[in-house]
Formats: C-alpha cells, structure tokens, sequence
C-alpha cells in the first residue's frame, strides 16, 4: 500500500518542485501556471487509467487485464491476479461439469432431470433417443407432454415413487421401458429409464414354457387318470383291462419322451462351454442314424443313404448324433406311407460339411419356417402329437448346432416334402483319404 501512495504522490511532488523553480526563476506568474498545467496533465494521466479499467470491465469476459503503471499498477496487478484465479476456478469447475455429464452420458439408462413443475431441465443422449426429447427444443417442456401415457401421467403425478412403472415406449414400437422416479434437491426429480424390452421377452418366454410344460403334461395325465377312474368304477373283462393298461402305456410314454427331451434341453441350457470335442468318424455315425431311421419307419418308407466322402468330425458325438436322429425321426414321422427318405452326407469345396435329410412328406408353409426351432412350436399339433411328437425335436437340434457353431437350413414345399440340412464349419470337418466299396444305401418301402 505504501508504494501506491509513493507513486502516486511523487509525480504532484515533482510537478510543485518544477513549479517552485519556476516560480523562484520566472516570477509568481509563470510559477502558478506550469503548477496548474503539470497537475492538469497528471489528473488525465489519472483519468485515462479510470478509462482504461471501465473499458476493460465492460469489454469481453475473457479480455486480459490492461497494464497499468504508477499509482495504477498494484490495483492492476491486484486484479490481473484475482481474474486469473477466478478463471482457474471456473476451469476446474466446467471441467467436473463435463465429468458428471460424460459419466451421465455412459450410464446405459437414460436420465432425465425435472424441475418442480415436471419440465425438462436436462436428459442425456440415452433419455433423448428414448423419450423422443430434442436437445435444443424441448429442454424446459413439460416432459407428459412427450409422454403421454395415462399409467406413466397418473405415476408422474401421484407421488408415490417407491415403484418403477413400466410403459412402453412412444418412439419405438416393440420396446419397453422401465421409469423409477428418484425425487432430489428441493422439488428437482431424476427419472432414470431403462430398456427392459429383452428382460420382458425373457420373462414371457418363462411364462410361456411353464404353460406349455404344464398343458403338454396335463393332456396324458388326464388320460391316465380318467382310465384309472373307469377301471376303478367299472367291472371290465380282461381284454378290456388290457386295451385300457396299453393306451395308458402310451400315454405314459409320451409323458416320459416330453421329461427326457426337457431333461436334454435344459442340459444343453446350462452347459456354458461345448461338451468336451472328441474326433469320430462320420461314416459309423451315419450307418447308426439309418439304422435307427429303418427300425423306425419299420419298411414304411424307402431310406436311403449316401455316406458322401470319407471324414471325421470334431465336437460333442452324442450331440450331433441326436440332432442328426430328430431330423431323421421327423422326416419318418412327417412323410407318409410310401414316402422316400434321402439321408446324404457331403463336403463343400469350403471344407464344411453338410448333413441333409430330404423326405417327400407333408411340407411346411414358409410362414412357419422360421419358428420351427421354438420350442413347443407344431405346425400341425395334433399331427405332432399323434406320432408321439414332444414339440422339443428342433429346440434341441438348434442348441446342439449352436454348440458346434454349426446351422440349420430348412426348405420346404407344402405337399411335397422337406429338406433339413445341418452345416458344420470347416474346422470342425477333416476329409479322409477315399475307402473303397460303394457308399450308398438303400431299402425300398413295403407300403
Ligand atoms: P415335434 O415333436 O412336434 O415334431 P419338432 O421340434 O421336432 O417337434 O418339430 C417342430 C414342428 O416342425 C413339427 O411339429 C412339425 O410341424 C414341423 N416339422 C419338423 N420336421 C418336419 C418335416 N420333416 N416335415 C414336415 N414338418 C416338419
């Protein structure tokens, strides 16, 4: 403090010596005159600073602080020093702003802030593609006027945000959204959606595959019972006893296909990794699936086999072997009386192989295709049923296939038969050196 008086008393000392000399030199006149004109200059001299830190002051927030000298440079320098401070802090704080909003902008929910009326203050980018919010538009609009829904309105306004409530969304149909409302601050409230579109699937399909467990147990156990009942009430003759015990055989058969097709489902479910990869050759394989496809047709169906080239295949045998079967079971029990049967192995030139299994059966529409491989999925149910179907055949081929990154192709002409071919990747396949003797088999139907 005591150089600003120093400074700003030694240019008026000077100018009232000079003036002295003057005086001393030149007369009263002349004296009193260069003392007025010297403090004259020294009172602009002060009043150009004055200027100099209005304008400043009134210019850009960000324009540098001016010089100042004399009198005027510690104030100056005092202020330079405080706008460099006060910029410091601002930095520091726009910087954790821009923290807080990229961490917003990762939180995979989107967030919306509410002022105390419900208008939108902000949302992060998650929030504005799922509400449909402009960024520029529609900050400050009430947020129902976006969201119409009566259940999300009657939630907004009803006070009570222990629950999340679940609408679906306005911008996209199809997809869920889950709103928890989190009130903060004073009147101010958060609401963070959640896409729950996949967790909705989820728990319809659980819902769905209880059903349809429970009714696909349902129907044999009401059979059985109702046999047992009848037997229970009535007086029957012992071919009678027989014909019923049979029929509830069946019944109980059917029950047992549907637990053990469960059973392998589920398995096949829950294994995280493959089953242990062995290396098998194919040829073995094929000769057991026709085999089995011949005892079960029981000459009903002229079967054949072409064995294709020589190979060995790496992956789960037992797996492979029962998808390969339930293609093979399917063709026999969709393809009537006197239909053929074409089992066919072959190597692409890309290495991959592929098993095919072609019948001349009942077909399928192409708007059934695609569902083929859900479980529980019949085109025809009764028809399923009928030859002992459990609905489960092709979920089980298609995890199995997954398992093996292998796939499933399906084509089909209603009345005229079916093609289901299974393609297994390259690595999975080694070609073997060419054995001798004919591959190919076949039998001719009775029927
Ligand atoms: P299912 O036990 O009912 O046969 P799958 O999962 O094995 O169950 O098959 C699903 C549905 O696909 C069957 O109900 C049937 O309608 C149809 N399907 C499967 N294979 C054939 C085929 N070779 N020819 C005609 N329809 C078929």
């Amino acid at each position: 403090m005591r150089e600003i008086w120093i400074a700003g008393l030694a240019v008026p000392a000077a100018a009232i010596v000079v003036a002295a000399l003057v005086y001393a030199l030149g007369g009263p006149v002349a004296g009193f005159a260069v003392l007025a004109l010297l403090l004259l200059a020294i009172v602009i001299w002060h009043l150009t600073q004055v200027v100099k830190l209005v304008h400043w002051a009134d210019g850009e927030l960000d324009a540098p602080v001016p010089e100042g000298h004399g009198a005027w440079r510690i104030p100056f320098t005092r202020i330079y020093r405080r706008v460099r401070a006060r910029a410091a802090v601002h930095r520091d704080l726009a910087h954790t702003i821009a923290r807080f909003q990229s961490a917003a902008e990762a939180v995979p929910d989107g967030m919306v802030v509410l002022d105390a009326a419900n208008r939108i203050r902000w949302a992060n980018r998650r929030a504005q593609r799922q509400l449909g919010i402009a960024e520029d538009g529609d900050i400050g609009t009430p947020l129902a006027n976006l969201l119409r829904e009566p259940e999300f309105i009657r939630y907004l306004e009803g006070g009570d945000y222990t629950q999340s409530v679940v609408v679906p969304s306005a911008r996209e149909s199809g997809v869920t959204l889950s709103m928890l409302l989190v009130p903060f601050g004073v009147d101010e409230k958060l609401i963070i959606c959640r896409d729950i579109t996949e967790l909705e699937a989820v728990a319809r399909m659980r819902r769905d595959f209880i059903a349809n467990v429970s009714h696909e147990l349902k129907t044999p156990l009401t059979v059985i019972s109702g046999f047992v009942e009848t037997m229970q009430d009535m007086d029957l003759d012992a071919h009678q006893r027989e014909r019923y015990l049979a029929l509830m055989e069946q019944q109980a058969q059917s029950m047992r296909r549907l637990v053990a097709d469960l059973l392998t489902l589920s398995a096949l479910e829950s294994e995280q990794s493959p089953a242990a990869d062995t290396t098998f050759a194919v040829e073995p394989l094929l000769r057991a699936v026709y085999a089995d496809a011949l005892a079960l047709s029981a000459g009903d169906h002229a079967i054949t086999l072409d064995a294709g080239p020589a190979a060995t295949l790496v992956g789960a045998r037992d797996e492979i072997a029962s998808a390969f079967s339930n293609l093979v079971t399917n063709a026999i029990r969709y393809t009537p009386k006197g239909g053929r049967i074409a089992l066919a192995w072959s190597i692409a030139e890309d290495g991959s192989g592929m098993f095919s299994v072609r019948d001349t059966g009942i077909g399928i529409a192409p708007e059934h295709i695609p569902r083929l491989t859900e479980r529980f999925y019949r085109v025809d149910r009764s028809r399923s049923r009928a030859t002992g179907g459990t609905g489960l055949g092709l979920a089980i081929v298609k995890h199995v296939l997954l398992r093996h990154q292998a796939t499933l192709e399906v084509a089909s002409v209603p009345g005229s038969g079916s093609t289901f071919s299974v393609r297994l990747p390259a690595r999975r396949v080694h070609r073997l050196p060419a054995a001798e003797g004919a591959r190919e088999t076949a039998v001719p139907a009775r029927g």
